[in-house]
């Protein structure tokens, strides 16, 4: 059976196909990635819309018999043209586009397309420096849809909530990976553990409590920022058990 459909889409990536077509890659939120075929040279309209990045609502034609899902119309709301002229947002957005297609939308299609959306209009939004601060916080929330986020409200040890805690800002909590949790300054250190910044667990903590927009005012320091990066990409990487390409081809950019 043949059928016409729509559906709110980001085209995560387009590779040639033939002479004049290209396959794309689109992240939706019904069926998460879908593979479609865009007929058409470089001058046609339609490929001009079908563009790296821009999102919008695609319609897309189903032949059974072919086995082929092909993109009839494409309207554009956000061009995300910022991307091409920055190396940081660009390296961010193949790294989300990277996890979304890998993890298969995280198991949940809906939740994922609204992560990576969110991500992309807001890094669209911003500067550099901000959009740094954005990327830890997707991946902060990607772990959550992955269910590995690490227990960050309390030490997982005394059971103290790290928001409220009256440690200084540099004392220094762990990362237990065999636990994936905290363990706040005073219960000290666990085998192989992680040693973070009491502000970063805080940030952390914060993070899994508070609205995307109330986060995205919360400020830290340069240092802090170091830590939790460096964790954050450890366990990103850590939880999809392979290597992420957009990190290694980033590395020094990300
Ligand atoms: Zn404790």
């Amino acid at each position: 059976m043949n059928r016409s459909t729509s559906t709110n889409a980001i085209v995560l990536s387009l590779r040639p196909l033939g002479e004049n077509n290209s396959s794309v890659t689109l992240l939706t939120p019904e069926d998460g990635i879908v593979y479609a075929v865009l007929y058409g040279g470089p001058k046609s309209r339609l490929r001009s819309l079908v563009a790296q990045w821009n999102s919008g609502k695609v319609w897309l034609y189903e032949n059974a018999e072919k086995n082929q899902i092909k993109i009839s119309d494409f309207e554009v709301k956000n061009f995300h043209e910022s991307f091409g002229k920055n190396l940081y947002k660009l390296y961010a957005a193949s790294l989300a586009a990277e996890l979304a297609i890998k993890t298969k939308s995280a198991g949940s299609t809906e939740q994922c397309f609204n992560l990576v959306s969110g991500f992309l209009d807001g890094m669209e939004l911003c500067d550099e420096a901000q959009c740094r601060v954005g990327l830890i916080r997707f991946l902060w929330r990607f772990l959550e849809l992955l269910g590995v986020q690490p227990q960050s409200h309390a030490c997982s040890s005394c059971g103290k909530p790290f928001l409220d805690s009256r440690f200084a800002p540099d004392a220094i909590s762990y990362y237990n990976s065999m636990e994936n949790s905290f363990i706040c300054p005073s219960c000290g250190s666990a085998e192989n553990a992680i040693p973070v910044s009491n502000a970063a667990v805080q940030y952390l903590s914060a993070l899994t409590v508070l609205s995307p927009s109330e986060a995205r005012k919360l400020s830290i320091d340069e240092e802090t920022y170091g830590q939790i990066r460096q964790l954050v990409f450890f366990l990103i990487e850590n939880s999809i058990e392979q290597k992420l390409n957009s990190i290694e081809t980033g590395m020094g950019i990300l």
